[in-house]
């Protein structure tokens, strides 16, 4: 039995007055479920930190660097990430490849930095619309998978964290079926398989793209779905105590 996961991604969202009232909201909402995790932009960790310790809400970051220290202006690095209590940082989401030009590489990379450092890497994987209505998504989700796996070997898949995110669905109100959803989660899971089917049967795999309190229960009922990455909805502390209840 795989335990379910539901990370919130913050995105550049927050303060730290609306931070409090959400994290209260979220430790008191979620209690009966031991697999809450708030991921928010890295000024806010030290208040993470200050505000979850303690409780059974863990957090991470949404980003770090593939290197470990020195002339990278701008830049936050894995430890530093571990000096403000964070276990997760997510890695690969598709705003960063869009937006700020992570390639695969880049991706794969920072995948073994946090690791190397103790962090649970949340490697998030997915396709475009034309990506999709061109039949591509295996092909695409399989390269993202692939060269993380091909870099840090599949050994290493066992404690991080897969997320299933398709472009179209993310910030868009439109969720995939939860048997798209499915059929790529198996997708991934069998791709692992053939690497190595122990790290298959044990890796989480979230999905995200506009998962909402009325999705995610059908949503999380599927085999491959292990809980969920949550963008919008994880702002709103009742919205996603809803969500988390759901995975419980
Ligand atoms: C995300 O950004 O990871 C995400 C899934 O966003 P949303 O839930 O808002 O679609």
């Amino acid at each position: 039995m795989r335990q379910k996961l539901v990370a919130g991604n913050w995105k550049m969202n927050g303060s730290l007055a609306e931070n409090e009232v959400l994290l209260d909201g979220v430790v008191a909402g979620t209690r009966e479920f031991p697999g809450v995790i708030c991921c928010a932009p890295y000024p806010y960790l030290f208040q993470m930190q200050e505000k979850l310790q303690g409780t059974h809400v863990a957090w991470g970051a949404q980003n770090l660097s593939q290197y470990e220290r020195g002339a990278y202006t701008g830049e936050v690095s894995a430890a530093m990430l571990k000096d403000f209590g964070c276990s997760y940082v997510i890695i690969g989401h598709s705003e960063r490849r869009a937006i700020f030009g992570e390639t695969s590489m880049t991706v794969a990379e920072k995948f073994k930095a946090a690791q190397d450092a103790g962090l649970v890497p949340i490697l998030c994987v997915g396709e475009t619309l034309s990506e999709r209505e061109a039949g591509a998504t295996f092909a695409v989700v399989g390269e993202q998978l692939d060269a993380v796996a091909g870099f840090v070997g599949v050994s290493a898949l066992e404690d991080a964290v897969l997320a299933y995110e398709p472009v179209w669905a993310i910030g868009t109100g439109k969720t995939a079926t939860p048997q798209q959803a499915q059929d790529v989660h198996r997708h991934l899971r069998e791709r692992v398989a053939l690497m190595n089917s122990e790290v298959a049967g044990k890796v989480r795999i979230l999905y995200g793209g506009s998962v909402k309190s009325s999705n995610a229960a059908e949503l999380f009922a599927m085999p491959d779905i292990d809980g969920g990455l949550i963008g919008g909805a994880s702002l709103v502390a009742s919205d996603f105590c809803d969500i988390c209840r759901a995975a419980a």
